[in-house]
């Protein structure tokens, strides 16, 4: 068996740099992290073994007890900060500069009297961020949802994550729903995405299966997943090396590989090394540290 890698994969700078700042803090037992991190659970145990207090992502509207509060690279709304404020907690704000660029995106289209539609997941983080200051919005998931819209401007934005070639649909179909309206397009997806995304594509043309290592709840490992479902590529999503389906991957003589963005280069390289060990005529590969198979 080979193994390609994508020439773009795994954890972005704007992940990166929220785990270097997480990283400096001197007193982590008085922080506490408003969600998850980053959307991967290795790191967010290394962080709780660090003492740092951690909010799951559906307790957020909590209010922490801890008089640190760390925002994660996918932001908050503006309200939201102004609330943890006023409850006299400083914040370390670790949102990404390609987050904030959304959120201004927003902002911007709602000040100019536009209906602003989110093309993004319903629930995430990111997109629970951008519509806590919109008076009047909608999130799109796919052209499916798209319906037909009372207001006259209708402005267009992407979650940061959202594939360009859905964005592109979603916004080719809300025009053709509404064809009277004034219409203003956004592209805010971020350039870490496009690239991964058009990495993954052209690697789908040169394997026969495609293994994805991500969180299970990383948007932008879904919709790496999404390009493999897409082509017909069968694919493997697993979160680091024990989830590999040994079997299963030795039926395929060319594997490719690639990574969210959260996900750090030391569990790339252990999937990496596994797939390598796999693919290496049965007598001799090594018995010892063998990954287990797993689902
Ligand atoms: S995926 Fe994009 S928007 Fe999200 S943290 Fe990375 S660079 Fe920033």
């Amino acid at each position: 068996m080979k193994v390609i890698l994508a020439s773009h994969m795994g954890m972005c700078f704007g992940v990166k740099d929220a785990i270097g700042i997480t990283e400096s803090v001197k007193e982590p037992e008085l922080v506490t992290i408003h969600g998850e991190l980053v959307h991967n659970s290795s790191v967010q145990e290394r962080f709780k073994e660090q003492g740092f207090h951690t909010l799951h992502e559906s307790a957020r509207a909590e209010l922490p007890q801890s008089p640190f509060v760390l925002i994660t690279a996918h932001g908050v709304s503006n309200a939201e900060r102004a609330r943890l404020a006023d409850s006299g907690k400083q914040l370390i704000d670790t949102t990404c500069p390609l987050v904030r660029r959304v959120h201004r995106a927003a902002l911007h289209l709602q000040a100019e009297g536009f209906f602003v539609v989110i093309a993004g997941r319903h629930g995430h983080v990111e997109v629970e961020g951008l519509i806590g200051d919109l008076r009047d919005y909608e999130v799109i998931q796919s052209p499916g949802d798209v319906r037909g819209f009372a207001h006259q401007k209708i402005g267009i934005i992407s979650q940061s994550t959202t594939p360009p070639l859905l964005f592109d649909e979603i916004c080719a179909e809300i025009r053709r729903v509404n064809p009277d309206r004034e219409i203003k397009v956004i592209d805010t997806i971020c350039a870490p995405t496009r690239e991964r995304q058009a990495a993954v594509k052209e690697l789908l043309g040169k394997v026969d299966a495609l293994v994805v290592v991500g969180g299970m709840n990383s948007n932008n490992t879904r919709h790496l997943c999404h390009q493999a479902e897409l082509r017909g590529v069968p694919f493997y999503h697993v979160q680091d090396e024990h989830g590999l389906d040994e079997d299963a991957l030795l039926q395929h003589e060319v594997v490719g590989l690639t990574a969210g963005t959260s996900t750090p280069d030391a569990t790339i390289e252990g999937v990496h090394k596994a797939l390598q060990r796999l693919g290496k005529p049965r007598q001799h590969r090594p018995q010892e540290g063998k990954a287990s198979p797993g689902g």
